[in-house]
Formats: structure tokens, C-alpha cells, sequence
């Protein structure tokens, strides 16, 4: 099985070409929503984060505390690191488990943090999701109800879309002007065709 991750800026349109490769059967794995689940569920994990941040990382009714996370982390890029170097290594354990347990040519990995995080070394392949600034500063603040400023201060942390991109072995272009649909399912047969060309070679 191929091991595909797929990647991109915030608001790029990562989970919506995701959902498409789904309806073609592709099993997804979203990690940037299994880590918050993991860092909820994973008792392990929940003490390593109340190590590092204190016991108000968790309300007293045992939920994680996104805002007192986001005000320590956000605030601070030491810390934002060191929260990424608690919770990737878990994910990336997680995600490779999971891999192990589906039967298709292919499954992607969905998660905003890819090269980041070191995860390709685990990936046989990355698609990366390109839309331009503007558009995706449109859709974050449409989607999440926030002003363009936030949007933008969200965009800037992270690692610079053309630099990303350079990484990846695909691009797709969801920028309101390429059609969609046509460009994932032509990296879909790409992706079946290269399935089927390793296990030839396995033979
Ligand atoms: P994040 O990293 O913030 O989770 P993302 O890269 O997963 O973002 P999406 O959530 O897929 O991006 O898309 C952001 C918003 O833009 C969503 O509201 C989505 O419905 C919308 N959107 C993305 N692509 C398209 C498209 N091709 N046509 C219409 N709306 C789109």
C-alpha cells in the first residue's frame, strides 16, 4: 500500500480535496483532528501535556483546555514547539497504525503540518493543496467567523506556502479557477498506476 500525504496552508481546501479522494473510496486519515482527539483520549499524552503546561491544560471536568492551550502556546513559539514535539510523535505512531489496518492501493494522510512535523519520511508521496493568500484569508474568515487579521496572523506562522509546495511531489490547484475534480482524479489514477507498477516490481 502506498502511503500518500496530502498537505497545504490553512484554508487552502486540505479537508474538502480530502473528502473528494473519500467518495473515490480512498481510506483519510485527518490528523490534525485524531491529535485533538489523542491529546483528550490518550492518557499518556494528557500527562506529558500537563507536564509541560500544568494542570490547568484540563478543565476539572477532565476537557482540554483549548483556550488556556492557545493563550500559552500561540503566544510563544518555543512553546508551540514544544506542545508540536509532545503531540507529533504520538499522531505519527497513531496514523501508522491505522495505515496498517486498510486494505486499499492507497490512504492519505490529511494534516496541515507535514514537513513540520518530519512525517514525510513515514510518506511515500505528498500532495500539496495551493490556493493564493487572498482566497484562503476569504475562506478562513468566512468559515470560522474571524476577522482578516486573525486569518492572516494564522497564515503567517506557518511554513510559507511556496516553500511548502516546492516539497510536494503533486500539487493541486484549488484556487476557484482550475477545475477540481479533474486534477485530484488524475492524481488518483497516478496513484493506482504507481500501486500497481510496485507490485510488478515486487513480483
Ligand atoms: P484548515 O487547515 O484551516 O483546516 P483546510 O485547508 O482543511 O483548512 P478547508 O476546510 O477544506 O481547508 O476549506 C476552507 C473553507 O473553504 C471551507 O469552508 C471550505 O468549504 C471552503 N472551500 C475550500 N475549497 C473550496 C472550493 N473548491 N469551493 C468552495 N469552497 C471551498
Amino acid at each position: 500500500m502506498l502511503k500518500v500525504g496530502l498537505t497545504g496552508g490553512i484554508g487552502s481546501g486540505k479537508t474538502t480535496v480530502a473528502k473528494v479522494f473519500e467518495t473515490l473510496g480512498v481510506p483519510v486519515y485527518y490528523a490534525d483532528d485524531m491529535a485533538k482527539r489523542l491529546m483528550q483520549e490518550d492518557a499518556t499524552l494528557r500527562q506529558k501535556i500537563m507536564n509541560a503546561f500544568g494542570k490547568e491544560s484540563y478543565t476539572i471536568d477532565g476537557q482540554l483546555n483549548r483556550v488556556y492551550l492557545s493563550s500559552v502556546a500561540f503566544n510563544h513559539s518555543k512553546k508551540i514547539e514544544q506542545l508540536n514535539a509532545i503531540v507529533h510523535p504520538v499522531v505519527i505512531d497513531h496514523a501508522a497504525k491505522w495505515m496498517l489496518q486498510q486494505t486499499s492501493s492507497y490512504v492519505i494522510k490529511e494534516a496541515a503540518l507535514i514537513f513540520e512535523s518530519g512525517s514525510q519520511t513515514r510518506l511515500d508521496y505528498v500532495i500539496g493543496v495551493y490556493a493564493p493568500e487572498t482566497l484562503r484569508i476569504q475562506r478562513v474568515t468566512q468559515r470560522d467567523k474571524i476577522e482578516k487579521e486573525k486569518a492572516l496572523a494564522r497564515i503567517n506562522k506557518q511554513m510559507e506556502e511556496e516553500v511548502k509546495m516546492k516539497l510536494c511531489n503533486n500539487i493541486i490547484r484549488n484556487d476557484d479557477q482550475t477545475p477540481l475534480i479533474s486534477q485530484i482524479l488524475n492524481i488518483h489514477n497516478q496513484l493506482l498506476a504507481k500501486f500497481s507498477d510496485n507490485k510488478e516490481t515486487l513480483k
